[in-house]
């Protein structure tokens, strides 16, 4: 390592968006910064993220912004307080990358290129003399008279302070696999158990090769069960043996500790009871000498037609002048509760983010400083912290990120 003495030495685990931007925040004249990646490259789960442009975060306040975090709001406040969505926008816009605001407040890079947030990233560490180490997986972590050794397979590192921004474990072919969680146990950290989060849940029904292309447009899902009840409006797809969407994926974190729940879903949110009645009635009014396959085709998607005939009790042959009261409330009931069966939700490795991890009780939520271990520090994924889809996960990454370089550069 090539650093002088006078200088504090900082090692961070984890080139992600939380490493990389504490680190251009924390080098400075006095303190020296090596961030170490199993990688070739930084940023990897990054450059996948938002479909390969990057949501970096959410242009909200505060106050909406903790909201939508899931796990542990009230620790993440100090942070995202001290490093705003506002002040992510500003830091990009100042930094050659101008971003834009879309359809629910998510924030992009104009480029529409992930790609462009990493460069911007890795140019201002560079510029701040952080030095890169790519290619180095750490395999353990120990603390010797007051000095942190971490080890690589080929060399040691020593350090006055440690970081670990290592992620969590979905997506594990980005380098993020849960090596932090096994650091942090070695110093005594309880890991909350982890479990997938912003993630498909799998279904039993059948789902045809037609509905793997199509979005249902404008849905509620509803999930409970004794103890919960939550509905979430909006559009959702379907995988192989699973369902997946905005919807879906924010429900997967709502009810991930859960274990079962009864799922339904309403095709005609926008209508209740009542309005949806009278649609049908001027439906077969109008055509009443066509069948029930043909008033279904007024109300719902092609492709999707088939599931709701297999999974319901409607006989699509039926003479729509020959359709009984009883009959057609029967269908309006299937429109708005379509029951869809609950098969567990996708495994982590396929949810966008981690639920769980380090024990947000042995943080500092002001510095990110372990509680239990002087001069070792948690950002990022690693901590037992997820938000919904939105920008919300990678604002947290860069606000614990700063925070953390901010509390190390004050002592
Ligand atoms: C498909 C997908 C899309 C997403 N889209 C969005 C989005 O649009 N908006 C949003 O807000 N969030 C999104 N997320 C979530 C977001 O990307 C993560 O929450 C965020 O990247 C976490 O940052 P991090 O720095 O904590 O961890 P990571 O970005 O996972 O970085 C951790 C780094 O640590 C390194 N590392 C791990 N162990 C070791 C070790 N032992 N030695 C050396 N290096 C190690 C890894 O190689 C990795 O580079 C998405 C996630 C996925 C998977």
């Amino acid at each position: 390592m090539t650093v002088s003495n006078d200088k504090t030495k900082i090692i961070c685990i984890g080139a992600g968006a939380s490493g990389l931007f504490f680190a251009l925040h924390c080098a400075d004249k006095t303190h020296d910064v090596i961030l170490i990646d199993s990688n070739a490259k930084a940023g990897r789960k990054m450059y996948i993220s938002g479909k390969g442009r990057c949501n970096i975060t959410n242009n909200c306040e505060v106050k909406e912004f903790i909201s939508n975090v899931v796990r542990n709001p009230r620790f993440l406040y100090s942070a995202i307080s001290r490093f705003t969505p506002a002040d992510t926008i500003d830091f990009f816009n100042e930094h050659g990358c101008p971003l834009k605001t879309e359809r629910g407040d998510r924030v992009f890079p104009v480029s529409d290129r992930s790609a462009d947030i990493i460069d911007c990233l890795v140019k201002e560490c560079r510029k701040q003399k952080v030095e890169l180490r790519f290619n180095e997986t750490v395999t353990d972590i120990r603390k010797e008279n007051g000095q942190f050794i971490v080890c690589c397979k080929d060399r040691k590192y020593y350090a006055d302070r440690l970081v670990i921004a290592t992620g969590g474990r979905s997506y594990p072919s980005t380098g993020s696999t849960g090596d932090g969680y096994r650091f942090a146990q070695s110093f005594g950290h309880n890991i909350i158990e982890t479990k997938s989060a912003l993630c498909p849940i799998r279904i039993k029904e059948k789902i045809s090769k037609g509905m793997l292309k199509m979005t249902l447009k404008n849905v509620s899902l509803t999930a409970s069960n004794d103890s919960f009840n939550k509905t979430l409006f909006g559009d959702m797809e379907f995988l192989p043996g699973s369902i997946t969407g905005p919807i879906v994926l924010s429900m997967s974190s709502l009810i991930n500790r859960l274990g079962h729940v009864d799922l339904s879903l309403d095709l005609k949110p926008a209508l209740d009871e009542d309005k949806l009645d009278k649609r049908l009635i001027r439906e077969i009014e109008k055509e009443p000498n066509k069948n029930v396959l043909y008033l279904l085709k007024t109300l719902l998607p092609e492709e999707f037609i088939e599931f709701f005939l297999n999974n319901t009790d409607t006989d699509p042959d039926t003479v729509l002048n020959s359709l009984t009261r009883e009959k057609r409330l029967q269908i309006l009931h299937e429109l708005k509760h379509l029951p869809l069966s609950f098969d567990g939700l996708e495994s982590i490795d396929k949810g966008i983010v981690t639920s769980g991890g380090v024990d947000v009780n042995e943080i500092d939520p002001k510095t990110m400083e372990s509680k239990l271990c002087d001069g070792l520090y948690f950002i990022g994924e690693v901590l037992d912290v997820d938000a919904l889809t939105g920008g919300f996960n990678l604002q947290i990454a860069l606000s614990t990120g700063y925070s953390c370089a901010q509390a190390i550069r004050k002592n």
